[in-house]
C-alpha cells in the first residue's frame, strides 16, 4: 500500500512496513490529523522499507526496561520478544530467580551453511551518582541522539540487529544458514547469562561465527584483555581498642599485604596489540568501630590479563606473598579468592571468517579494545568471535550515555550485509 499526502511545506517523513502491524492505523491517523496543517506527511508502507520510528521506539522501550543488576533483565527480554513477534519470529525467554532472563531466537534456514550467532547483553550498569541531563531510563531523543543508560552499551546494538533480522525475515529471502539471536543476563556483573546459554545450548547448529554488537564505533574488534577480580581478606583477633596488644589487627596485616603488592609485578610479556597486564587495588573495607581492634579487612583487586596468562599463576603468587608474611609474623593470616574472571579474547585476525566479515563491512583493519565482553565465554563454542557495533565506547558507563540515531541506521545496513554475506 502506498499512501502519499502532500500538503504545502514538507515537514514530516514517515516510512512504515507492511509487517509492522500496528503502524498503518497510526499513519492514517497522522494523515487526518495533519491534512489541514501547514506541513506535509509522506507515508510509505510497503515491503523493502523499514521504519526508523519502530527501531527508535524499540530502543526507547529497552532503555525504559531499566535492566540493572537490581531489577534484572526480564522486562528487557519481554520487550524483545514482543518486537520479534511483530515479524512472526518466535523467541524463548529463559528466566530464573524471578527477574533474571536470557532471550534466544533462532531463524531457521536450509542449514547448508554454518549459523551466525549474534550475542548481546540485556543488562546495564546503574545510572551512578552524578546527575544526568535527561532521566537515565526515559530514552529521551534530542538532536539526532537517544539518551539513556544502555543506549550505547548495548541496547542500541540490540535494536539494530533486531531491526536487521526483522527486515531479512520480512523480505522473504531464503537463508542457507540459521541466524541465532541471543541476549544475555549479567554481562556487567558475572556473565551468568552467557555461561548459562553455553551450558544449555546443546542442539545448536554448527556456527560459522559469533558477532557481538557491543559499541565499538564500527571498528572490527578481535581481541581484548581478560579480567581477574580478586578479594584478599586478612584475619585478625578482635579485642578492646584500649588493649590492642591482646588482639591481632587485621588492618595492620592488610598494610603488610599492600606494601608487598607495591613491589609485586605480575610476570607476563607485553602483548601486541593488547599491551601490558595491569593491576589496581580498588576497594578496601575493615573495622567496625573505633574502639574495637578489627578482626577482618578486605581489599578488591582488578587485574586485566593477557591471552597467554594463566589466572591460577597469579593466585599462586598471592599465596606465596602470604607465606612470606607469615614467616615474618606468625600471627599473620590471609586468603585470596576469585570474585570474577573472564579470560582474554584473541580471535585469529587472519582466519577466513574475520576476512569475510571485514569484506562484508568494508573495513580492512582489526583492533583490540580495553573493555571486556562475554566473548571469551562464547569462544568455547569453537567459532571465531568478532565484536562490532554502533555507539562510542567512551560514552558507556557514564552520565548522559547516548547513541547517534544515524549510527543505528548504519548498523542495520552493516548487519544485513553480514547476514547476507554469510548466510545467503
Ligand atoms: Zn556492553
Amino acid at each position: 500500500m502506498l499512501l502519499l499526502a502532500s500538503l504545502e511545506v514538507a515537514g514530516l517523513f514517515l516510512t512504515g512496513h507492511a509487517g509492522y502491524k500496528n503502524f498503518e492505523p497510526l499513519l492514517i491517523f497522522i494523515y487526518f490529523l495533519t491534512r489541514n496543517k501547514n506541513f506535509s506527511v509522506f507515508c510509505f508502507v510497503g515491503s523493502g522499507l523499514y521504519n526508523l520510528c519502530v527501531m527508535k521506539q524499540l530502543l526507547r522501550k529497552l532503555v525504559q526496561a531499566e535492566t540493572t543488576a537490581e531489577r534484572g533483565e526480564r522486562a528487557g527480554a519481554e520487550v524483545i520478544s514482543t518486537d520479534l513477534g511483530q515479524s512472526g519470529i518466535d523467541s524463548r525467554i529463559d528466566s530464573w530467580d524471578g527477574n533474571r532472563a536470557n532471550i534466544i531466537a533462532q531463524i531457521k534456514s536450509a542449514g547448508r551453511r554454518g549459523a551466525l550467532l549474534f550475542a548481546c547483553h540485556l543488562d546495564t550498569v546503574g545510572p551512578g551518582e552524578a546527575s544526568w541531563k535527561y532521566a537515565p531510563f526515559a530514552g529521551v531523543e534530542r538532536e539526532g541522539k537517544i539518551y539513556g543508560r544502555g543506549s550505547a552499551d548495548m541496547k542500541g546494538g540490540i535494536a539494530a540487529i533486531i531491526t536487521a533480522v526483522r527486515q531479512i525475515v520480512e523480505s522473504g529471502v531464503k537463508l542457507e544458514g540459521d541466524i541465532i539471536l541471543f541476549a544475555a543476563a549479567g554481562e556487567e556483573t558475572d556473565s551468568c547469562g552467557a555461561k548459562r546459554f553455553v551450558h544449555d545450548c546443546g542442539g545448536m547448529p554448527e556456527l560459522a561465527g559469533v558477532i557481538i554488537p557491543e559499541p565499538t564505533d564500527f571498528e572490527v574488534i578481535t581481541a581484548h584483555r581478560g579480567m581477574l577480580w580478586l578479594k584478599v581478606t586478612t584475619k585478625g583477633k578482635a579485642t578492646h581498642g584500649s588493649t590492642p596488644e591482646l588482639g591481632v589487627n587485621a588492618i595492620a596485616s592488610m598494610r603488610a599485604v599492600l606494601d608487598e603488592l607495591e613491589s609485586y609485578k605480575i610476570r607476563c610479556e607485553p602483548h601486541k596489540p593488547l599491551g601490558e597486564c595491569s593491576m589496581s587495588v580498588n576497594t578496601i573495607a575493615g573495622g567496625k568501630a573505633i574502639n574495637v581492634v578489627p578482626d577482618k579487612c578486605d581489599i578488591g583487586i582488578d587485574i586485566r590479563t593477557l591471552p597467554a596468562q594463566n589466572h591460577q599463576d597469579i593466585t599462586t603468587d598471592f599465596q606465596e606473598i602470604f607465606a612470606r608474611l607469615k614467616q615474618k609474623n606468625p600471627e599473620f593470616d590471609a586468603d585470596v579468592s576469585i570474585v570474577r574472571e573472564v579470560k582474554a579474547l584473541e580471535t585469529d585476525s587472519s582466519c577466513d571468517f574475520v576476512k569475510e566479515f571485514c569484506s562484508a563491512v568494508g573495513i580492512n583493519e582489526t583492533k583490540a579494545v580495553g573493555f571486556t565482553t562475554d566473548g571469551p565465554h562464547l569462544a568455547v563454542l569453537g567459532a571465531p568471535v568478532v565484536i562490532f557495533g554502533p555507539g562510542k565506547p567512551e560514552v558507556c558507563h557514564k552520565p548522559d550515555e547516548y547513541i547517534d540515531i544515524c549510527d543505528l541506521e548504519k548498523a542495520v545496513e552493516y548487519y544485513k550485509n553480514i547476514i547476507l554475506k554469510f548466510l545467503s
